[in-house]
């Protein structure tokens, strides 16, 4: 079978429910019990049966069964969101004393909680540049425990060699934790030697930018185990109405991603003609870094991707004049996050320590490219360049 078929299937028991589709939605704290003996065997078993609310209802487990088969692990852990999982699994598998190393291209959000809130543990961080492969062996010390990985970067859209990377880690005993937002589906990181990967499920698995949540994946029930103790033991418990929200997405992601990776490509192959474009950083293009770990190791990807604006003669490209052009889109709306039906836009801000990005790298900008109509989309984006000619010309 497919995996896509399995996927519109994924955590669906219509025989429990009385043959309803979908799983009913339990509003539960209270579980109850028929004898005391009963009470304390499903303390034991907390984790895989219905024992109290906040360890988990027949509905959170469908989403967790339909997470762990997209991402071709076996078992999975639901939070409140992408962060949540990222600042969970962080917490659960360092301890006082311990190094993590930290890809430099990482999600802003969570750099900030390596160097604001790790530190005060202990914990020390050490960046290491996204393209770095099996040369992270060098940076692996007796303490190391854990390599986190997002591939593409966030913003710049590095892709990573996370077998290399994984190969060097499991070597020395470390754990490769993977981002894996911008992979869902189109990238198996099981397959290819990641641990525990990650997901926002707040983008493209809700999908419709109406919910927060987060994921976590294994395929290993021990390293499950230890992290879903640590989520409970914290106090986690995900909302009733996101974990549903999180059902629905599940049905149409398959062709949801599908449509927003092809109408992305689109897209961008028509910036890359563009004059006002020095570069589009997009995995599937030739002009992204790590392009051709892509072809090796992906399947696809979605409609978030970045370009670098070519910088004028004078070597000038002033923030006023790329705000007259991002500010007026008609379909590109200024927001942070992506993966909703919606196309978006936001000036990025990428933040390095270990690999900067060379010196006069034009203005970055993301777009997130939603179900709206390629050549709506594409109108947008040529009315902002005007925009942009213009104010660079009245400057
Ligand atoms: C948005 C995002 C997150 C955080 O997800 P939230 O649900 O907003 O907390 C994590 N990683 C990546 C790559 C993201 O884009």
């Amino acid at each position: 079978m497919k995996k896509e078929s399995r996927i519109v299937h994924a955590g669906l028991h219509p025989d429990r429910f009385e043959g309803v589709v979908n799983p009913p939605v339990f509003r539960a704290s209270t579980v109850l019990a028929p004898t005391v003996a009963e009470l304390k065997a499903r303390h034991s078993q907390r984790f895989d049966v219905t024992y109290y609310g906040r360890y988990g209802t027949p509905t959170t487990r469908a989403l967790e069964e339909a997470v762990a088969e997209i991402e071709g692990g076996s078992k999975a852990i639901l939070v409140s969101s992408g962060l949540a999982a990222i600042s969970s699994t962080l917490l659960a598998l360092l301890r006082q004393g311990d190094h993590l190393l930290m890809v430099d291209s990482a999600y802003y959000p969570t750099r900030a909680f390596c160097d604001q809130i790790l530190v005060t543990y202990g914990i020390e961080t050490t960046y290491y540049d996204p393209m770095i492969g099996a040369g992270i062996a060098d940076l692996i010390r007796p303490n190391t425990r854990v390599v986190f990985t997002e591939s593409p970067g966030s913003q710049t859209f590095e892709v990573q060699d996370i077998p290399a990377i994984a190969e060097a880690a499991h070597a020395a005993g470390v754990l490769v934790v993977m981002d894996n937002t911008w992979g869902l589906l189109s990238f198996q990181p099981f397959e290819k030697g990641v641990d525990v990967s990650l997901q926002a499920a707040t983008k493209y698995l809700g999908g419709h930018s109406d919910a927060m949540l987060g994921t976590i994946a294994t395929a290993d029930r021990a390293l499950w185990e230890r992290i879903k103790n640590h989520v409970c033991l914290m106090g986690h418990a995900v909302g009733t109405e996101e974990v549903y929200l999180g059902l629905r997405g599940v049905r149409t992601l398959p062709i949801r991603l599908r449509q927003h990776f092809e109408a992305g490509l689109t897209v961008a192959r028509w910036l890359e003609s563009r004059p006002e474009v020095a570069r589009v950083l997009h995995p599937a293009l030739p002009g992204c870094p790590g392009h051709d770990l892509w072809k090796r190791d992906f399947t696809g990807g979605c409609g978030l991707f970045s370009i670098e604006l070519a910088l004028p003669a004078s070597g000038d490209l002033p923030e006023a004049a790329v705000n007259e052009m991002l500010d007026h889109y008609h379909f590109f709306k200024l927001g942070y996050s992506w993966g909703g039906f919606e196309s978006l836009v936001v000036p990025a801000t990428p933040l390095r320590t270990a690999a900067p990005l060379p010196a006069g790298t034009g203005p970055i900008v993301r777009y997130h490219v939603g179900l709206e109509d390629t050549d709506d989309l594409i109108a947008d984006l040529e009315q902002g360049f005007d925009r942009l000619k213009a104010a660079v010309a009245a400057l």
